[in-house]
């Protein structure tokens, strides 16, 4: 038997990503008599494909068009500048609308665990990366680019982006849409060498063939590969069998491994069987030591590191973990502190983990399946989210709660000034006005300040 609906049924997005733009989608190809409001903490939309995609890969930036396209639906609204759990709280969406979807992205990163570690010169990727990409909260971050030598421990496509960044001239970067601070601090790097240190093995490396090759390809900095780190064992090569990427890797890398060094201005080195066990130094970083690894095939087949007891050390001054981000709890959300998502069963927010479903709590993206995959992911993984959302009954709201006026006057009377997509539009004009004299894509505004003097009325 069908549920009866609600009309129109009104739906919080909380989170302007990716996953929230397909999940507003998706709800809008679905569902005729939907009105949804997508909300974001910052006053630009597009999350990390703003903040996060490098800004040296513009032509991924593209799919912005697509969201531009959702948002033009006259049942939908941006709010920018709307944080969920201050400005706008979990009982403010349970009163004022029939479902909401959490799609807020997985904004933290995790820790090595290591001695020294809390020194200043060890920063997370998540923050470099934030940094250079212009995201507000991270325009006064210290990035010590008098280091010469930098470890950036990890082995992923985040790992290969700030990799990249650091071993690329300035005037490659200065092209793109990188925040000025960051360029001209880039202007003044002394790095010579970048290591990309990889715990497992040539073929357990997580990254793409694409952008391990464009590596290869740099204007700036030779790659260096040891060949005796590019042995691989039977298990190993039983366990990526039929895994085209993780086979054409090794092949990338045994052509880089054999290529003579050209004297390029600096050098990016690619390790493998290497773990941080310390970071040294006194205030300041002076070196990492490492610790060798070796591979044992589990029982399931899972290659996993081993310390051998054999150690070097690494002259470095500033370190970068690039080994995951991770999502943070919601005030009032469920959460899993294991597994550092929202629990869910495809997209229904579950009260614990294993628990019974949250009625007219949903999830997407990043927070729901955790921070893996490409922007394309979000696509499939929130349309499985809406599917339950629009199966499900749904908890009763009052038409007047339900409005959109109830939620304008609940934010105004609270003094939240919501940035709505023609005011990100407006941003969006000026910033790409602006790149437009320099021949770049466009000049970010970093300042939520100065972000908020392009909201010509206030919501
Ligand atoms: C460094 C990096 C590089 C990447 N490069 C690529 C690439 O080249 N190609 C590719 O396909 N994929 C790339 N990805 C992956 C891609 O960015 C992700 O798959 C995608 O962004 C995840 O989408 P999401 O919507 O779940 O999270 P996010 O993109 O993080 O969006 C979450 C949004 O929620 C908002 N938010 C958070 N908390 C709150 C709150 N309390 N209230 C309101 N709003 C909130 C945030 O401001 C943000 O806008 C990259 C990822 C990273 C980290």
């Amino acid at each position: 038997m069908s549920v009866p609906k609600p009309s129109p049924l009104r739906v919080a997005v909380i989170g302007a990503g990716p996953s929230g733009f397909y999940a507003a989608d998706a709800l809008l190809k679905q569902r005729e008599d939907v009105s949804i409001d997508l909300f974001d903490r910052l006053p630009t939309p597009y999350g990390l494909v703003r903040y996060g995609v490098a800004p040296d890969h513009q032509k991924l930036k593209s799919v912005t068009k697509l969201y531009e396209r959702t948002c033009s639906d006259p049942r939908v609204r941006f709010l920018g500048n709307v944080e969920f759990g201050t400005d706008l709280t979990h009982e403010d969406v349970r009163k004022h609308y029939h479902a909401v979807v959490y799609a807020v992205g997985a904004p933290s990163d995790r820790h090595l665990g290591i001695p020294g570690e809390d020194k200043a010169a060890c920063l997370s990727a998540t923050e470099f990366v934030a940094w250079y990409n212009g995201h507000p909260d991270y325009v006064d971050l210290e990035v010590p680019l008098d280091a010469e030598s930098v470890a950036v421990v990890g082995v992923g496509n985040v790992a290969v982006d700030v990799a990249r960044v650091l071993a690329k001239s300035v005037d490659e970067l200065a092209e793109t849409d990188m925040a000025d601070y960051a360029i001209e601090h880039l202007r003044t790097s002394r790095v010579t060498d970048v290591y990309m240190l990889g715990r497992r093995g040539p073929a357990e490396a997580k990254f793409t063939t694409k952008e391990l090759r464009e590596l290869g390809e740099l204007g700036n900095a030779d790659i260096v590969v040891l060949p005796e780190e590019l042995e691989v064992s039977d298990d190993s090569m039983k366990a990526i069998e039929g895994d085209t990427t993780r086979l054409k890797n090794l092949e990338v890398l045994r052509e880089m491994a054999a290529k003579p060094l050209e004297g390029k201005p600096r050098r990016l080195h690619i390790r493998f069987c290497v773990s941080p066990r310390e970071i040294e130094g006194g205030e300041r970083i002076a070196a990492v030591k490492l610790e060798r690894n070796r591979l044992e095939a589990t029982e399931s087949g899972y290659m996993q590191s081993v310390g051998t007891g054999d150690f070097e050390t690494l002259p470095a001054q500033l370190l970068l973990r690039s080994v995951g981000y991770r999502g943070t709890a919601l005030p009032g959300v469920p959460f899993d502190t294991r597994k550092n998502v929202i629990p869910n069963d495809r997209g229904r927010v579950l009260a614990a983990a294993g628990g019974a479903p949250v009625p007219g709590e949903y999830v997407a993206g990043w927070i729901k399946r955790g921070p893996t995959g490409v922007i394309g992911t979000n696509k499939a993984d929130a349309i499985e989210t809406v599917e339950q959302l629009l199966a499900d009954e749904l908890p009763a709201v009052s038409a007047e709660d339900a409005s959109a006026a109830a939620v304008d006057q609940l934010l105004r009377t609270r003094g939240v000034r919501a940035f709505d997509f023609e005011h990100w539009m407006a941003l969006d004009k000026h910033e790409q006005e602006a790149g437009k004299a320099s021949g770049r894509p466009r000049v970010k505004v970093t300042a939520v300040d100065d972000m908020l003097r392009f909201a010509a009325t206030e919501v």
